[in-house]
């Protein structure tokens, strides 16, 4: 029988092989966890053995560690160095190829024929980050074609957190640790003495008929009552919080001489930008064979840390690196909220860990915040 929507049903682990040919068997190209260059990426994957089973990651400021964990967790890891973004956002598009033929030109490459994505393992937050960039692409009929495609076009398998990352802060953004709707599967990973089994929630009626393909049976009380502890469990870890008036303190704070202190800090690298799950600006170079027959344009990601992102004739607006990250933590948490009705953080934590001197928006808020009470 197919699971209705917000049914839930118990497999065991190694059920997740079928799950995965299940995706694959409908032409979906599954992208999940894996192990490589030191961290958890997010990459096509074609059996659960590409899983990082017994793997778990530690961060800090500035710090990343992925480590052997004692128990065999899939998804015993917080969060993978990267986001979806880079699968529904890919850092380097080609918007269109245009060939000469006779005396005008053939324009073809503009994409839309990808296969459709199954994600495993998406977090809470990383949830909450689709539905942001749902609305920047899509609002008042500006509408990002490539994005839409295969954001609707893709499968979401969601993996509840049992524990916090130490950059976590998504409790305080209300965007976790308990994953929100939008999903067509949530898993909770339950390990405990002798048992390794996942409760499995039908999101949507294509989760409904995958999760009918694998051995399934009734969830016990004691089961369903672990799933439902995992989220108070994470959230109560969580060493950060991100201020409830961020909005109205960057508002307010334009002219803070602490601009300047965080100045001394940043590198204006851009990675805080490149690893946010949200951060969507990107810029377009036009390039040409050497015949002049063919011309391409590509979209890259961009970064307002760069100095030439701010140019305009005759030069950058923003100079300073105290302007950059200014504009940046003020969209991120102030002005996205006119633009998009929503705040442009979910509390991911990646822009701290990430950070090659450990800048925490966190506690920059809160700096603020403390300098605007003369504290
Ligand atoms: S600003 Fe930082 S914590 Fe917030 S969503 Fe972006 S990377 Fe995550
Ligand atoms: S805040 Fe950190 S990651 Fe972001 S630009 Fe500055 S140094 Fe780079």
């Amino acid at each position: 029988m197919v699971p209705g929507i917000g049914t839930k049903v118990v497999f065991e682990r190694n059920e997740l092989d079928r799950l995965i040919t299940a995706l694959r068997e409908r032409q979906y190209r599954v992208v999940g966890p894996t192990v490589g260059e030191g961290a958890i990426l997010y990459e096509e994957m074609t059996s659960s053995a590409d899983l990082p089973a017994g793997w778990t990651d530690s961060s800090q400021p500035a710090t990343y560690r992925l480590n052997r964990a004692r128990n065999g967790r899939v998804f015993g890891y917080t969060l993978a160095a990267q986001s979806w973004k880079r699968h529904l956002y890919p850092p380097r598009q080609r918007l269109f190829r245009a060939e000469r033929a006779g005396r005008g030109f053939r324009l073809s490459g503009g994409g839309g024929d990808e296969a459709p994505m199954a994600f495993i393992g998406v977090r809470a937050c990383e949830m909450a980050a689709m539905q942001v960039h749902d609305r920047v692409f899509t609002q008042d009929g500006f509408t990002e074609p490539g994005y839409v495609r295969r954001r609707q076009a893709a499968f979401v398998v969601a993996v509840e957190c049992a524990h916090a990352g130490a950059t976590c802060f998504c409790a305080s953004t209300g965007t976790g640790p308990a994953v929100g709707p939008g999903y067509d599967i949530l898993l909770n990973e339950i390990l405990d003495a002798g048992r390794h089994v996942f409760v499995a929630t039908a999101g949507s009626e294509k989760g409904g008929e995958i999760l009918a393909g694998l051995s399934c049976r009734a969830p016990a009380a004691a089961e369903l009552s672990a799933a439902a502890a995992q989220p108070a469990s994470a959230a109560a870890e969580q060493q950060r919080r991100m201020s409830a008036d961020a909005a109205g303190v960057l508002s307010r704070s334009a002219e803070s001489p602490h601009w300047d202190n965080v100045a001394g800090r940043c590198l204006t690298c851009g990675n805080c930008t490149m690893v946010c799950p949200t951060c969507f600006c990107t810029s377009v170079e036009d390039v040409t064979d050497l015949s002049g027959d063919i011309a391409e344009r590509w979209r890259n990601w961009d970064s307002c840390f760069t100095i030439d992102y701010s140019y305009i004739h005759g030069g950058s607006v923003r100079q300073s690196g105290a302007s950059r990250y200014r504009q940046w933590i003020t969209h991120k948490l102030a002005s996205w909220q006119q633009q998009f009705g929503t705040s442009g953080c979910v509390g991911c934590g990646r822009c701290i860990t990430w950070c090659p001197v450990g800048i925490d928006i966190t506690a920059e808020v809160r700096a603020l915040e403390d300098r605007e009470q003369g504290r």
